[in-house]
């Protein structure tokens, strides 16, 4: 993020150490709005290859689009009415890839027909005729969106080297009164992470106009 906000010389770190993290995983997310429903999917849906090693492998390894992903299916209409009209189903596909993989529009449309015959065979549910709304998100739009490095849809990955005092710090050490928050600072990656982050960068804050608090 300071990349995108900040001159090169107010950066508390330069391209090469951005360059140099490992990025947690990035995703292909398909948002569809169906008519009908969509039983027997719960609102919960994990679909798992028999195998799994390879598309770990193509995550972390050998970065590619999976051959046979593990992917979630979530159907919140499942268990709220007011997330889809009458007569209709609301749902999304999360199935996880390698950060900074290309993701063309041709890509892209080959993967969507994959995962649609895909969730046909494994779970008896056919959406593709019932399709009325589709949004897709992946690696380009957490890049250009979000600023997301290499398009990780979850941050800076929790690896040895990126843990604890290793992962970029909430106070900026070259812009006085800056700080950062969130999964690309400590304590990591997640909602319960981030939130405690925020709290972190709060009192990191009032720390430094105030003094540390007394207990
Ligand atoms: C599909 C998906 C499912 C997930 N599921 C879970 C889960 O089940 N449980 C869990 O704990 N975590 C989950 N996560 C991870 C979790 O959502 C993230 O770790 C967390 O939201 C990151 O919080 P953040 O504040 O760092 O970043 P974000 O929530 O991404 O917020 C960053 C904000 O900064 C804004 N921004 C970016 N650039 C600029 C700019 N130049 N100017 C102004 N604003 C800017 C962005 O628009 C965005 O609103 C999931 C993530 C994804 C993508």
């Amino acid at each position: 993020m300071e990349r995108e906000l900040l001159p090169d010389h107010e950066r508390q770190y330069d391209d090469d150490y951005w360059e140099s993290r490992t990025y947690a995983p990035s995703a292909f997310l398909m948002y569809l709005g169906v008519e009908g429903d969509v039983d027997p999917l719960a609102h919960h849906t994990l679909v798992l290859p028999e195998n799994w090693d390879p598309h770990f492998d193509e995550i972390f390894e050998r970065p590619a689009w999976p051959d046979d992903p593990a992917y979630y299916l979530c159907v919140p209409s499942q268990t709220d009415d007011s997330v889809a009209p009458d007569g209709h189903s609301n749902l999304f596909v999360l199935v996880p890839l390698a950060p900074g993989l290309p993701d063309t529009e041709p890509v892209r449309e080959r993967y969507r027909e994959k995962i649609l015959d895909d969730v046909a065979e494994n779970t008896g549910v056919d959406l593709r005729e019932r399709i009325v709304v589709e949004e897709r998100f992946c690696v380009s739009e957490f890049a250009d969106r979000y600023n997301a490095t290499e398009g990780t849809a979850l941050g800076l990955a929790h690896t040895l080297r990126q843990t604890s005092l290793l992962r970029p710090s909430i106070r900026s050490s070259a812009v006085d009164g800056l700080y950062f928050t969130g999964s690309f600072t400590t304590p990591g990656i997640g909602v319960p992470m981030c939130l405690i982050s925020g709290e972190h960068a709060a009192n990191a804050l009032i720390e430094d106009r105030e003094g540390p608090a007394t207990p």
